[in-house]
């Protein structure tokens, strides 16, 4: 009799042993239906010694596989990459499955879907309602579900304008093949430097080893074009490549100097998918034929047939940090794929990561420098503007000498960018008369006030409420009052001082599909835009010649609340956002405004001393012991009801071992003492760097019990600190 273990996509499973029928066959890898209780679900065959089970089943109470997909099996580097993954990052092997199996759908073999779209046909008489989601629709198509989604009704709504003709069903086809990528399309003019850089990483792609490369170089300096050679030599060798980007925003710049070289455009996958081009993608990416991938970082789980390239750009990117299910840091994973699949990997960043300088340093990774920006731009000049000398008028936040440098730039028809990090108009709002202010009912948060929408929203569970006339403390009318700036508040500031400056707000409120992002792009190029007021999501990755003027609105944001990585945050998007002022031919210049010119970020970003900078940081965090020199994990204890979040959190903390080289913190309140209505305690492990504190925190948990109303979760090397 055969019998196989299986992996289910159950999280809160362990792996199951099933009797494989007679007639089929399932080897370690193969993706198999089977029966779980009165229901059938997917699962992945796994080699027994590597996925031990707590509840080994006699052989005649073995149920039957239900059958075996037609589809490629898992491949070993990607099951072994599954296994380091939930072994690292203590999750749930099944979930981190989940990743690569990436939804159910992704399974079905029919070829065709059935998705809805607007007719034009718009009735007569129309319920508020129908009509916001026809409006909202437009030229889209999708599932009902995903239709109300984007027009944020209901499901009956859809169902509703599909029975009175507004919108019809059309069958689509989920296995139209991909155009291939041509790698000799349109080969570059590289500079002497670029293609010395270039052909390391080549020789790396043909010899189809494990190396590691930290790709670095100044915002502008061709690092793009550097690894697109790379990826050509993949696909001259018929692999195939993934490219990670950090925000799905930054997606559809990428696929058009993607097709500009290559002649197509990439498989794009993100969140943003529907599920029948997810579906497509996954499949293609399965059978091989998806020869390039670019994607967020849930891509790194796909089950590519045959990598030979990852490509991780702006490595830095915090945001490659995933912060909930599995708390996994994708930069850090992708270097486990590649080595698992024996591959390069390229790290690319204009201001790499201390946690990679590290790797560099140890010898671990290879570090390839490209000199300067490309060509005739120049790096563009930084100059702080002490507020605390030149102050802004009262009730404004830009400073008279930007105010001056805004006025030049527009008189020379050239664009200028304002950075804030903060979306909305204001962060917070109070009332003048009675000092109310206005927190979120479900999080230790300020409402942030949106005015383009009409709404105060927390940033936090979502939480959104419409601006009252009048103070619910005091009943006061017309009291409050906007506190602090958003990104819309500078824009009212700049539609006051330049009435015939046309302006645009880019936020993930505006930026919000790739779609809005590549008509922002558009209108930028077109030189339809004078002003950007933008937070991060305009700081890297776009390439606007005519851009010359940087703003840096306030400097000291970032580092405020203090984590261990302020710092060098704030010097990375402060770097990134003056890395967009002059890329053309016309010098660019950034102007920083901050209270404290002398902070040593600010300090070192007006004298371009990046290598004192990284110096003078890495040598604080090896004196703390902080990662890379030492490591950290935060356990969040949390429940709906205060008083068993704390009690849980107590005991865990009583309960911890005694390690050398290992130090408990806590429990204490979270900062974010209460998220998404949960009460929310911290443990902080801070332990040496040769320390296996992973093995260490899972027996510590595994010997605690909890009520099923108290979540615990465990963040290894955190990046947020919330
Ligand atoms: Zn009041
Ligand atoms: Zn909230």
């Amino acid at each position: 009799m055969s019998r196989v273990r299986v992996l289910t996509l159950n999280a809160a499973l362990g792996p199951l042993d099933y009797r494989v029928p007679y007639g089929m066959s399932a080897e370690p890898g193969s993706i198999v239906l089977v029966p779980l209780g009165p229901r059938q679900l997917a699962g992945v065959v796994w080699e027994p010694e590597r996925m031990p089970s707590d509840a080994e089943v006699g052989d005649n109470r073995l149920r039957n596989l239900v059958g075996v997909y037609d589809l490629p099996p898992i491949a070993d580097p990607l099951r072994r990459l599954i296994e380091w993954t939930a072994d690292y990052y203590l999750a749930p092997p099944a979930a981190v499955l989940r990743m690569a199996l990436a939804s159910a759908s992704a399974l079905d073999d029919r070829r065709t879907a059935i998705e809805y779209r607007a007719t034009g046909v718009v009735p007569d008489r129309l319920t508020p309602q129908r009509a916001q989601a026809l409006e909202r629709i437009g030229e889209r198509q999708g599932l009902v579900r995903e239709l109300a989604t984007i027009a944020d009704v209901s499901d009956g709504v859809i169902r509703g304008l599909v029975k009175i003709g507004a919108i019809e069903a059309v069958e689509v086809s989920v296995d139209d093949p991909y155009p291939l990528p041509d790698p000799e399309h349109a080969p570059p003019h590289l500079s002497e430097a670029q293609t010395a850089v270039a052909n390391v990483l080549v020789n790396d792609v043909d010899a189809r080893v494990f190396a590691p490369t930290l790709l670095d170089g100044v915002t502008g300096s061709g690092k793009t074009e550097v690894y697109f050679e790379a990826v050509a030599q993949a696909l001259r060798q018929g692999g195939q490549t993934l490219v990670l980007l950090p925000e799905i925003a930054l997606t559809e710049p990428f696929l058009r100097r993607f097709e500009g070289r290559f002649g197509h455009t990439p498989v794009a996958w993100h969140s943003g998918l529907r599920q029948s081009q997810r579906r497509r993608a996954w499949r293609a990416i399965a059978s091989g034929e998806a020869k390039v991938t670019v994607g967020a970082r849930s891509a790194l789980f796909l089950p590519y047939r045959d990598l030979q390239l990852i490509v991780v750009d702006e490595a830095h990117e915090t945001s490659f940090k995933q912060e909930d299910g599995v708390h996994y840091h994708a930069r850090d994973v992708a270097v486990m794929r590649a080595r698992f699949e024996g591959c390069p990997v390229v790290l690319a960043s204009a201001t790499p990561a201390i946690e990679t300088r590290q790797q560099v340093t140890l010898g671990n990774y290879r570090e390839l420098k490209l000199p300067g920006r490309y060509g005739v731009a120049q790096m563009p000049e930084i100059a702080a503007i002490d507020l605390t000398e030149d102050r802004p008028e009262r009730g404004h936040w830009l400073a008279p000498t930007l105010v001056t440098a805004i006025e030049e730039t527009l008189s020379r028809g050239e664009q200028a960018l304002l950075f804030l990090n903060r979306r909305g108009y204001a962060p917070l709002t109070l009332c003048r008369h009675c000092g109310h202010r206005f927190q979120c009912p479900n999080c230790t948060a300020w409402m942030v006030e949106h005015r383009l929408l009409a709404r105060l929203q927390c940033h936090h569970c979502g939480h959104v409420m419409a601006p009252p006339k009048k103070c619910p403390e005091c009943g006061e009318e017309d009291s409050l009052v906007a506190c602090g700036p958003g990104v819309e508040r500078i824009a009212d500031e700049v539609a006051e001082l330049f009435p015939e400056a046309r302006r645009a707000i880019v936020t993930s409120d505006t930026l919000w599909s790739p779609a809005k992002a590549a008509e922002f792009v558009g209108r930028m190029e077109a030189g339809d835009i004078d002003i950007v007021v933008g937070t991060q999501l305009v700081t890297k990755g776009y390439h606007f010649p005519n851009l010359t003027l940087v703003g840096v609105v306030d400097a000291d944001l970032g580092l405020q609340g203090g984590d261990l990585r302020a710092a060098e945050r704030s010097f990375q998007q402060i770097m990134q956002v003056a890395g967009r002022a002059g890329r053309g031919t016309k010098p660019g210049r950034v102007l920083v405004q901050t209270h404290d010119p002398s902070a040593p970020v600010i300090a070192a970003l007006i004298a371009a001393d990046v290598e004192g900078f990284y110096e003078a940081e890495t040598e604080s965090r090896r004196d703390a012991g902080a990662p890379p020199f030492g490591r950290l994990a935060a356990i969040i204890v949390s429940s709906e009801d205060q008083r068993e979040a704390t009690d849980v959190a107590q005991r865990i903390g009583k309960a911890a071992p005694k390690v050398e080289g290992m130090e408990v913190f806590g429990p204490a309140p979270a900062p974010l003492a209460m998220l998404r209505g949960r009460h929310r305690m911290r443990l902080l492990v801070h332990a040496r760097r040769a320390l296996d504190v992973q093995d260490v925190i899972r027996s510590w948990l595994g010997s605690q019990e909890w009520p099923r109303s108290v979540r615990v979760a465990v963040d290894v090397d955190p990046y947020s600190f919330v």
